[in-house]
């Protein structure tokens, strides 16, 4: 496989044996479906060395498909794409990088894109990210990048041999101005070539069952692709609550008021006690989503094997992790 970054495409005729992430989503012959794990980049030494035994770990349960979130900083984004090119060559795992429009003139997509191919990275994640600095703040698109994330799968499909997904939202896109507008850009997304999507997390299965038939009624063909549910295991009320201002996502009153009893009234919330209820709760969302046919389960591990771990064993997955 060769990458010109002049041209900023694939060599003529280079064709990836990678498997596609579509190709992985086979249901399993126990009436279980595949699972897959979402990792992030590290920020430090220390950090790497806690995501390669969280790697680990989860490589010997054998994941469908593990993905790699993209960050905002240089050093970072350089660490990314070493991080998850070590994941295509140095383990069993089929990497998924993700990869926003943030920042970006088109021609420094086209070398990302040509950084993770020749690392042996055929399967991406599209997404406009999110405004630098404050999130929340407007969008601008940089003045030679891209404006949204359909422009971004064209731009990735055309430079060769790639499978793309694309992001999606059961409880609509914080900035899209309703459900109908949200679902037609999904749909756009998917029509541009991405071939499934990874929603954002979510804590009310129903949401999920709404995305799916929203999307189908626009576009019975787009509809048919995969829309993976991402499953978050509460591990803290805190940091849940901090991650959810961003999503376009609640927690449901009942499970708010529910994990706050349990973190207690003190200065520091009772940890054990939120996850318990987070583990119950990710383990009864994924029983509902498999009796109601999700391709898969995609668990955002914040590069930790343990909840996600106890979440697959209780659904009569054969696994068992350390830490
Ligand atoms: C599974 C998943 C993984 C993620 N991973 C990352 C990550 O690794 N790094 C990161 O920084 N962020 C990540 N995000 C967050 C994501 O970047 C933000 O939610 C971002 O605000 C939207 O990205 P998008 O790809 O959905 O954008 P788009 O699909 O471009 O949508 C952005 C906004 O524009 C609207 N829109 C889309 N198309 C059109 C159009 N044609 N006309 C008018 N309006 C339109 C949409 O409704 C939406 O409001 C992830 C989100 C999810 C669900």
């Amino acid at each position: 496989m060769s990458f010109d970054p002049v041209r900023g495409r694939a060599s003529k005729g280079w064709v990836s044996h990678t498997p596609s992430i579509v190709d992985r989503l086979r249901p399993c012959a126990d009436g279980l479906v595949p699972f897959s794990v979402e990792f992030s980049p590290p920020r430090d030494a220390a950090a790497e060395a806690r995501l390669w035994r969280a790697v680990r770990e989860f490589e010997r349960m054998q994941p469908a498909f593990v993905s790699m979130t993209y960050g905002a900083g240089g050093s970072t984004r350089d660490r990314t794409v070493r991080v998850t090119g070590q994941l295509a060559a140095e383990t069993t795992l089929l990497p998924v990088a993700h990869l926003t429009a943030v920042s970006h003139r088109v021609s420094e997509l086209r070398a990302m894109v040509g950084a993770y191919a020749d690392c042996g990275i055929r399967n991406i994640l599209v997404l406009r990210g999110d405004p630098p600095g404050d999130p929340m703040g407007e969008w601008r698109k940089h003045p030679d990048g891209v404006e949204y994330a359909d422009e971004l799968v064209r731009l990735v499909l055309d430079l060769g041999d790639f499978h793309v997904g694309v992001a999606s939202f059961p409880e609509g896109h914080p900035r899209s101005p309703d459900l109908e507008h949200d679902t037609e850009y999904l749909v756009g997304k998917l029509r541009a070539g991405a071939e499934y999507s990874i929603t954002q997390m979510f804590f009310d299965v129903e949401h999920y069952l709404r995305l799916r038939d929203r999307v189908t009624a626009f576009d019975a063909e787009q509809g048919a692709k995969p829309i993976i549910p991402e499953i978050m295991p509460i591990t803290s009320l805190r940091s849940v609550r901090k991650m959810l201002q961003l999503s376009g996502s609640a927690l449901p009153r009942e499970l708010d008021e529910r994990l706050a009893r349990a973190a207690g009234d003190g200065p520091e919330e009772d940890r054990a006690a939120v996850r318990e209820v987070g583990i119950e709760v990710a383990t009864t969302m994924c029983e509902r989503l498999i009796r109601e046919g999700a391709p898969g389960l995609h668990f955002i591990t914040l590069n930790f094997a343990r909840a996600t771990s106890e979440v697959l064993a209780n659904l009569g997955y054969s696994v068992h992790a350390r830490a």
